[in-house]
């Protein structure tokens, strides 16, 4: 029999760059033919080949009350019965605008956008516009979206400039970014004594979901909040995944760190195309209209991304919400691990709030060092057997997973059986 799957990824490669509309997706990083979707419900999702499969991916994190979440579809529907889009403010933006500022404690103003991409792209240029400098700061592993100058990577030696780590993008635009290893305030520390004055911002995912799960350090957060205030930079932080994942105020609020600017999208897009920046109120006065530094969107708060972004929203506020999340995300990592246990593999895991990671290592990593001493071969060799298996992981050693509201104790644990007979054959 032939599969679906494999047909539509033969096709899909003659018309889109190898297949995919973004290059995850194309299991490159695990190997095989990667799986087209045709539907999901609440935590499952089927292929093409309609098998069905417990979902893990969720969207890449935007799908927190699960697939199809009824109220959200309707909201959707709704909202497209009165117009599609307009190029005009509508008070539903003003209603999502209201409501993020309520619930997170970084945002005084915010702004809504389409994409973290450009969310993270525009509070950079912000944050420069602001302070009149140019030089930003990045972590490798964190992941901020695909404009220039967060495309790079650490140079040889530390504090050596940036390189890009995409071609086509400008050695010169890449020389304005330093790289700095995450959970390293001394590192931090040095690059703020050696260039504080020319550092327009810092800019991390306070817990970082990109380089699989990393938790930051107090230590780490703390140098990062003092040194940015000390030297008039501004701190950005990405949560572009973390936020409404970590828990309803993010990983600001759980760690009780305070951003100059935040940077917002998946989940609060509730599945469709919006993000958001936002954060002090004397920083984004600066946007025109009624500042200098330029920034527009004809798509920008979109009826439709904003309907389902505010159902998504106040579906996360029900009492309880993230308490069962994040026991769910615990149940499963500790469950995975103890099975590993049992079969003598190396391998640890962990979570917080609704993000959870996996790693081939016998201790949960720290650092993008410890992270890629991981065994990644492992890790492939997991992800093909428990997609055998029914169960949908991230295609790859380096991202986080995700729990969502809609799945059960019965998924959990369905989840730890496969995975342990998985184990049972793994020698
Ligand atoms: C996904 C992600 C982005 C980019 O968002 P897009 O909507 O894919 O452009 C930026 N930052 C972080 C932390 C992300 O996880």
């Amino acid at each position: 029999m032939t599969s679906h799957n494999e047909e539509l990824f033969e096709q899909s490669q003659r018309v889109i760059p190898g297949g995919v509309n973004s290059p995850v997706r194309a299991f490159r990083s695990v190997g095989g033919t990667p799986l087209f979707f045709q539907r999901g419900q609440g935590a499952y999702v089927w292929d093409a080949d309609d098998k069905r499969y417990i979902d893990y991916v969720n969207s890449w994190g935007p799908m927190i009350v699960g697939h199809c979440h009824p109220g959200v579809v309707k909201a959707v529907q709704d909202a497209a019965a009165q117009g599609l889009g307009f190029g005009a403010p509508t008070a539903a933006e003003l209603e999502i605008a209201e409501e993020l500022c309520r619930i997170l404690p970084a945002l005084e103003m915010v702004r809504l956008v389409s994409s973290g991409t450009e969310a993270t792209m525009t509070a950079i240029r912000l944050a420069r516009g602001y302070t009149g400098r140019s030089r930003i700061i990045k972590f490798e592993g964190c992941y901020h979206g695909h404009s220039d100058g967060l495309l790079v990577k650490a140079g040889s030696g530390a504090l050596t400039f940036g390189q890009p780590s995409s071609s086509g993008v400008p050695a010169e635009i890449a020389s304005l970014t330093t790289v700095l290893d995450y959970n390293d305030a001394a590192g931090l520390e040095k690059a703020f004594a050696e260039s504080g004055d020319e550092i327009a911002a810092v800019i991390v995912e306070p817990v970082a979901g990109n380089m699989n799960l990393i938790l930051p350090k107090r230590e780490f957060l703390d140098a990062m909040r003092r040194l940015c205030t000390q030297h008039g930079a501004v701190l950005i932080l990405d949560e572009v995944m973390s936020g409404f994942r970590v828990g309803l105020t993010g990983a600001h609020g759980h760690y009780g760190i305070q951003p100059d600017l935040l940077t917002l999208g998946k989940v609060m897009g509730g599945g469709l195309p919006a993000a958001a920046f936002g954060g002090r109120a004397d920083i984004m006065k600066h946007l025109a209209p009624l500042g200098p530094v330029y920034q527009a969107g004809t798509l920008s708060g979109n009826p439709l991304a904003v309907a389902a972004g505010l159902t998504t929203l106040r579906l996360v506020q029900a009492a309880g919400f993230y308490e069962r999340l994040t026991k769910l995300a615990q149940d499963m990592t500790e469950g995975i691990a103890a099975s590993a246990k049992r079969h003598g593999i190396a391998f640890s895991a962990q979570s917080i709030g609704s993000m959870f990671g996996l790693y081939f290592g016998a201790t949960v990593p720290t650092s993008y060092a410890e992270i890629m001493a991981c065994d990644k071969q492992a890790f492939n060799r997991f992800f093909h057997a428990m997609l055998n298996e029914g169960v949908y992981l991230a295609p790859s050693a380096f991202e986080a997973g995700f729990v969502s509201a809609a799945h059960t104790d019965a998924d959990i644990e369905a989840t730890i059986a496969a995975a342990d007979k998985v184990f049972a054959g793994w020698k």
